[in-house]
């Protein structure tokens, strides 16, 4: 019995050891977070049950990884800690308790649990000097020529004061994207998630890398010896305010919770509204708000007694392929997709998630059968993390790449250079299909109606063959098609309409031109202001740009030296699209010109962001509160005590819809 006990607490001591150096050392580790989480519970049950195996150089008493030889080494002022973790209300409710027993009187400040690599920051006479990683928590790695790098840091501070302060740097979720985006152009592999490609960016020789990569902090308190110099209160609270006086990066999602009754209330938010935030969290940070208490409630080897971290439930699940089919894109390029059963992960039900191409799912040896581990990269993109062997079947065939186009059936064309295939058929119906819906698309002209399943039915009955035939649309062409009510239709009309008024780095993105993403035709535009004078561009002119490399340079050439793509940049034109930046700031529109305008709830067609964008490039003041000068309240779904109040103060109030209707209008 103890002979099985000892074995195994060996094994997982091993599997913990083995993860933790991958997740630390190689920023990237093949057992998910909920996996780790698991095991390290088994064991510490299995120590506390079993003291007589304890050993002080189990994985239980260990923070953090390995300080690698790399960098030079910081010797941390006070330990930089790990913290106890919570899964549950009753575990939040234990831990309070326990808190209770010590100090009575204390509260709690919950913060969001940045998913990002724990950074120490020191500045001297105010002036920002050092950074260190948390390391093994007694010693870090000297990473300063890396952070200096990060935009959103102070280098000088106003108090003139010799101070550390804490915090975590992480990548934002639509930086992960795009830097993927960039990967799978220059054939490199992908970063699983943000986390490791922020660890892996900060943990680099070269800072011009940690510099291209747009990483940020935010800043969530300091060693436990600051508070003192720090605040007048000692209140963990009143330090965040003050480091913020100071122009630190705090979160502004941070809460004061009186009882653990609305520390669970603020977790039950953030559990269910997680992803709507631009960067990744993967838990709730509580900490007791008194720092005056925090001697006395005391720390473990580990981690303090006065904080802990509420762990989100797993984002990963298990699920089976059915099949794998492939998807023909914009730019013809074949992509394996894997479909399964309806799953449940991270915020929605999926089906599908891209396999990438053809080297992944070999590397990864996904097979039609296999169980697999389902995820979301970055709370974002679906995707296969790995098969789980132990369930696979003997009669799983290996994956075999397709070698003509599902839509077309012409011979595939791999370029030696990268890993994906193409369609080079110009005529490729599902090539142009997808090229038409992705100009309409959320994140180019956002043009509401025009999904891939319309896209085909205009298609098909000869309306829409290139982007510039969606502005010959008109209502009587449109009316009795499949699909296609006097509402639908309606709405249709005004959302190209609205297109037209797009910004012009949108218009760039929606037309689909290989190896521009969204951030390379913003970077395009920044600098040449003006699609057509990009046209006119050379490659050597377009490679001074910073960010923008060769094959995005040929690219773009290529694309404007086609004369048929020339001829839909004319034509765009005459119908008016816009086409370049200037022109998207001078629109104004006479009903917002000059008023006060309040956006509230959660909107259906844009995201609050995005409205207030629109109404402010045309002409509208945002503000944050309704009062008696506000002169709009644009409203979506739940908007709350905004529009009572407006209600009450005779505020004109406009849904969604109406707001479209006036903004189309422009009058
Ligand atoms: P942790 O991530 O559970 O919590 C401590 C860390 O939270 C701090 O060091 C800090 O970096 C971060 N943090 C974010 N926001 C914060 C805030 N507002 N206030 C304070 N801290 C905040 O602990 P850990 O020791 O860094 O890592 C352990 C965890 O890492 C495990 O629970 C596991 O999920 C993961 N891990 C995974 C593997 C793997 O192989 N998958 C291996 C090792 C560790």
């Amino acid at each position: 019995m103890k002979k099985n006990i000892l074995k195994e607490i060996a094994s997982l001591k091993i599997k913990i050891e083995d993860a933790s150096f991958e997740y630390y050392q190689l920023n990237g580790s093949h057992v998910s977070d909920a996996e780790y989480d698991t095991m390290m519970r088994q064991l510490l049950v299995l120590e506390k049950n079993h003291p007589e195996f304890s050993d002080i150089n189990s994985p239980t008493r260990r923070v953090g990884g390995i300080v690698s030889d790399k960098f030079l080494k910081v010797e941390h002022t006070t330990p930089m800690l790990s913290l106890a973790n919570a899964f549950s209300s009753e575990d939040l409710r234990e831990f309070d308790r326990k808190i209770k027993d010590i100090a009575e009187n204390v509260s709690y400040v919950c913060e969001l649990k940045i998913d990002g690599l724990a950074m120490s920051l020191f500045y001297e006479k105010g002036q920002f000097v050092k950074a260190a990683t948390r390391g093994d928590g007694l010693v870090g790695e000297d990473v300063t020529e890396n952070i200096r790098t990060i935009k959103v840091i102070p280098l000088v501070i106003e108090n003139n004061k010799s101070i550390e302060v804490r915090g975590e740097v992480y990548m934002p979720k639509s930086q992960f994207v795009y830097l993927n985006e960039q990967r799978d152009i220059l054939g490199e592999e992908h970063f699983a998630n943000p986390r490791n490609a922020a660890a892996g960016s900060i943990r680099q020789l070269d800072s011009k890398v940690a510099a291209s990569r747009n990483l940020k902090m935010f800043v969530y308190g300091t060693n436990t010896l600051m508070y003192k110099e720090l605040t007048t209160s000692g209140a963990h609270s009143e330090l965040l305010a003050n480091l913020g006086q100071l122009h630190f990066p705090i979160n502004k999602e941070t809460e004061k919770c009186a009882t653990i009754d609305a520390v669970i209330a603020f977790i039950e938010k953030w559990t269910e509204n997680r992803n709507k935030l631009p960067y990744e969290i993967d838990g709730i940070v509580i900490k007791v708000d008194q720092s005056g208490a925090y001697e006395k409630i005391g720390y473990t080897a580990k981690a303090p007694k006065w904080a802990i971290a509420y762990k989100f439930p797993a984002e990963e699940v298990e699920t089976v392929i059915e099949d794998i089919v492939f998807t023909v894109g914009r730019t013809g390029q074949i992509t394996p997709n894997a479909v399964f059963k309806p799953t449940y992960v991270a915020g929605s039900t999926i089906q599908r998630a891209t396999l990438h191409n053809e080297d992944n799912v070999i590397a990864k040896d996904i097979r039609i059968g296999d169980t697999v581990i389902l995820r979301k990269a970055g709370d974002v993109i679906p995707e296969i993390s790995r098969v789980v062997l132990a369930k696979r079947g003997v009669i799983q065939q290996p994956f075999v790449m397709a070698t003509q186009c599902p839509s077309c059936g012409h011979m595939l064309y791999r370029d030696e250079t990268e890993s994906a295939y193409f369609c080079i058929n110009i005529n490729c119906e599902a090539k142009l299909i997808s090229a038409l819906a992705h100009y309409g698309s959320r994140n180019a002209l956002n043009i509401d109606g025009l999904g891939e399943r319309n896209v085909q039915i205009l298609f098909e009955h000869n309306l829409l063959k290139k982007v510039t035939d969606l502005y010959k649309l008109s209502y009587d062409i449109l009316i009795g098609l499949d699909r296609f009510a006097d509402k639908s239709v309606k709405n249709l009309l005004a959302a190209i309409e609205l297109s037209k008024k797009q910004s012009a780095e949108k218009l760039l993105f929606g037309l689909g031109i290989r190896h521009v993403g969204e951030k390379t035709a913003k970077i395009l535009l920044e600098e040449f202001k003006d699609i057509r004078v990009l046209g006119s561009a050379k490659v050597e002119r377009i490679l001074e740009i910073h960010g923008i490399g060769d094959k995005i340079a040929q690219s773009v050439v290529f694309w404007f030296e086609d004369e048929s793509c020339r001829q839909i940049v004319r034509e765009l034109e005459k119908f008016g699209v816009n086409l370049a930046i200037e022109a998207t700031k001078k629109v104004e529109n006479a009903f917002f010109a000059g008023k006060t305008v309040v956006v509230t709830g959660t909107m259906v067609e844009l995201s609050r962001k995005e409205i207030e964008a629109l109404l402010e490039e045309n002409g509208a003041i945002i503000t944050k509160s309704i009062s008696r000068k506000t002169d709009y309240l644009v409203y979506g779904a739940s908007a709350g005590s905004k529009l009572e109040k407006s209600q009450k103060l005779g505020v004109v109030t406009l849904n969604e819809s109406v707001f479209f209707q006036k903004i189309i209008e422009r009058k």
